[in-house]
């Protein structure tokens, strides 16, 4: 284990200044520091003062320099607490998401040999969202940004 790069996955709201319009600061996250990310909600108000969630993936150091780069050009970066709630209803109980979750918060009851969800448990990681066919899980940002 201690081998292995610490892999960070964080969503983080965003606020650009009016003079970075039209700079690609979000790009030079992949571009520049090797980093994933992917924008789950982007507002520009009239004022062209930009707003963005986005979820940043990639190794800690590279996170850390990839958001003191952000600052550095004058954008406020701040971190969004998420946690995961799943639509019981919508649930068809096929497993997919039970094979990927690291903390075995999605399992099979082995009785019942339905998927139960213990949200005590949930690293709020959002593994389980890309995968469900269905949507049942869903990510909630805490902040009221999304
Ligand atoms: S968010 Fe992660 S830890 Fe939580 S249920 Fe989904 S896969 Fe498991
Ligand atoms: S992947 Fe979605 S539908 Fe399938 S068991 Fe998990 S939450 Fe339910």
């Amino acid at each position: 284990m201690e081998n292995q790069p610490t892999t960070y996955r964080k969503v983080v709201y965003l606020t650009f200044p009016p003079e970075s319009s039209g700079k690609p600061l979000v790009c030079d996250l992949a571009r520049v520091h090797g980093l994933s990310f992917s924008i789950l909600k982007a507002q520009i108000t009239p004022r062209q003062e930009g707003q963005m969630t986005i979820e940043i993936t990639g190794e800690r150091e590279a996170y850390k320099r990839g958001v003191a780069y952000l600052q550095e050009q004058g954008v406020g970066v701040a971190p969004v607490a998420q946690r995961i709630s799943r639509d019981e209803d919508s649930c068809i109980h096929c497993g997919m998401c039970t094979a990927l979750c690291p903390t075995k918060a999605l399992a099979v009851n082995l009785e019942s040999r339905l998927v139960v969800f213990d949200g005590e448990v949930c690293s709020a990681c959002g593994m389980c969202t890309k995968v469900c066919p269905v949507k049942a899980m869903e990510i909630l940002l805490e902040n009221g940004v999304m």
